[in-house]
């Protein structure tokens, strides 16, 4: 790809104070992203587009660009929005979600996918939006490298799999959670800018490459430390999750039976349980319970 020889450098997914996990004030990450040579950032707070609108705002005053973002959790699965500038609902099936953000002018990516133990779009889900042509025209991307999986080798596969039999573009992310970890992983593309970076999307003409590493200890460690002074600041109470979402993010269990649309599941995203293969079990979405 030699249109990438001289190209611009975007982490494409980074999480802020705004969110309720991020440990790093929006300063911070766009100090840190031009200090790194990083072109364009996206901020992608779970459910959250308060940090992201902050970013634009600040930009201008560290040279960077910023494409306001959220990581969606679709009932299927995160979900990267980019270019969006308002909150899209999280809960939703996978395809009424890409519907609200092309709805919102924006693009989506999925990150991490099939990744253990993370809410995480399965491949058979993402096959099934990509059957659609308004929704394969929105999500454009897969995360092939995430800068924080600890356990991170199957989504990785699951990643370079789909790029090559769909087409997708490959996104690089850090999904930081802490300032060491800002441009871990990267997503190269053609120009500087965050509209030349919506054309490479677009035309499926980006490479994600990792630029630098951190051990899964040191990584976990260091969010643990920063988080600590974050909820000490804030008065020894842990972060609230979303406005948007109900139910307490320190319920952990409640995250754990993500891969709602798990393996031997072969019904699209929300399916009834009419679409999925005889011998096969459908998937455990709220719209996919068998017919009483
Ligand atoms: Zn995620
Ligand atoms: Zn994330």
């Amino acid at each position: 790809m030699n249109a990438l020889s001289a190209c611009g450098s975007a982490d494409l997914h980074l999480h802020t104070t705004y969110g309720w996990d991020g440990t790093a004030a929006v300063s911070a990450i766009l100090r840190t992203a031009a200090e790194r040579g990083l072109n364009v950032v996206a901020i992608t707070d779970h459910d959250q587009i308060a940090g992201a609108l902050v970013a634009l705002e600040l930009a201008p005053d560290y040279n960077v660009e910023v494409v306001p973002g959220i990581e969606v959790s679709t009932a299927d699965g995160h979900l990267l929005a980019l270019y969006v500038r308002h909150v899209i609902p999280p809960g939703r099936p996978l395809l009424d979600t890409l519907q609200l953000i092309r709805q919102a002018g924006g693009l989506a990516v999925a990150p991490h996918p099939a990744a253990a133990g993370i809410h995480s779009l399965s491949r058979e889900a993402i096959y099934w939006a990509q059957r659609e042509v308004g929704t394969a025209r929105t999500l454009v991307g897969i995360e092939t490298l995430n800068g924080s999986l600890l356990f991170g080798q199957r989504s990785r596969r699951v990643a370079r799999l789909l790029t090559h039999e769909l087409g997708l573009a490959q996104v690089g992310g850090s999904d930081a959670h802490s300032v060491a970890q800002v441009g871990a992983s990267v997503t190269q593309f053609a120009g500087r800018s965050a509209a030349d970076l919506h054309r490479a999307l677009e035309m499926r003409l980006t490479r994600a490459v990792a630029t630098h590493t951190m051990a899964a200890p040191t990584i976990v460690a260091d969010w643990l430390l920063r988080y600590s002074l974050r909820c000490a600041a804030n008065g020894l109470k842990l972060p609230r999750y979303s406005p948007c979402r109900r139910r307490s993010p320190t319920r952990v269990w409640r995250l754990l039976p993500a891969q709602r649309s798990g393996p031997g599941c072969f019904g699209p995203p929300g399916c009834s349980a009419r679409h999925a293969a005889p011998g096969r079990r459908p998937c455990h979405t709220r719209e996919c319970q068998p017919a009483r």
